[in-house]
């Protein structure tokens, strides 16, 4: 049975006291909730305090990016066991304004992914084809690429236990364009199948595969009810509590 993960990326939004209310609102009004996980992605100068706001509850902790070295002379760089030692448990890979504004690869996208597992966190690894690449029907041979060289460096069972996919289409990042629940499906479950070929039957139908991609209260349990979609990675709509909210209480 997939729990589904409802995670909100603050991008780079918020100030200091934003990201500690926020986060002390998300938490007291989702404390009754037991069948959905939550997470939060803040920016990284906010992540010490939201730790902290957030300690002793459910909701997880996880930060937009992460270098691909340890450490080291990498001035303005982050590594992942530096976001480990906040408290970090995820970390996004690979969003599509990452690859898009500051370049990363796929090859960079799966050293990332590496870096994130190796430290003992969960790699959310965002993929997603643009509007142009959908039109001329390469959606499955994009996706399907980003899914197999995003996790080349990992195994199956590291994919299993320490990775969630995010099927982002480019288009509908920050768009108000959403994919219909019917669209989002027939990718995920091209992805599931994808994952299938990479490893065992379990592995795909045990992977959380989260939709991202102008998620509002009003389109989020169209999408949650169907079958291969479970949960969404919001971005806009997380940066409203009452919005954000809702969203993990999809019915
Ligand atoms: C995102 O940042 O991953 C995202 C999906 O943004 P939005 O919900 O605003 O489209």
């Amino acid at each position: 049975m997939r729990k589904p993960l409802i995670a909100g990326n603050w991008k780079m939004y918020t100030t200091l006291m934003d990201a500690v209310e926020l986060a002390s609102e998300i938490r007291r009004l989702t404390e009754q909730l037991r069948d959905v996980e939550i997470a939060v992605f803040p920016p990284f100068p906010f992540l010490v305090p939201v730790a902290a706001k957030l300690a002793g509850s459910r909701i997880g902790l996880g930060a937009q990016d992460c270098y691909v070295a340890d450490k080291g002379a990498f001035t303005g760089a982050v590594s992942a066991p530096m976001l480990r030692s906040v408290g970090c448990r995820y970390i996004l890979c690979g969003h599509s304004e990452r690859r898009s504004v500051f370049g990363d690869s796929d090859a960079t996208v799966a050293a990332k992914v590496r870096r994130t597992v190796d430290s003992g966190m969960t790699a959310v690894l965002c993929v997603g084809e643009t509007a142009q690449e959908r039109r001329s029907g390469q959606t499955s041979v994009v996706v399907g690429s980003q899914v197999k060289l995003g996790l080349a460096q990992v195994s199956a069972e590291e994919i299993r236990s320490n990775v969630v996919i995010a099927y982002e289409p480019v288009w509908a990042i920050g768009t108000g364009d959403t994919a219909t629940p019917a669209m989002a499906q027939d990718v995920h479950a091209f992805i599931r199948e994808t994952l299938a070929g990479l490893g065992t039957d379990t592995l795909a139908s045990e992977m959380r595969i989260l939709y991202g991609g102008s998620v509002k209260p009003d389109n989020v349990d169209g999408l949650m009810s169907c079958p291969d979609i479970d949960g969404a990675l919001v971005g806009g709509a997380s940066l409203e509590v009452k919005s954000f909210v809702r969203i993990a209480k999809f019915e």
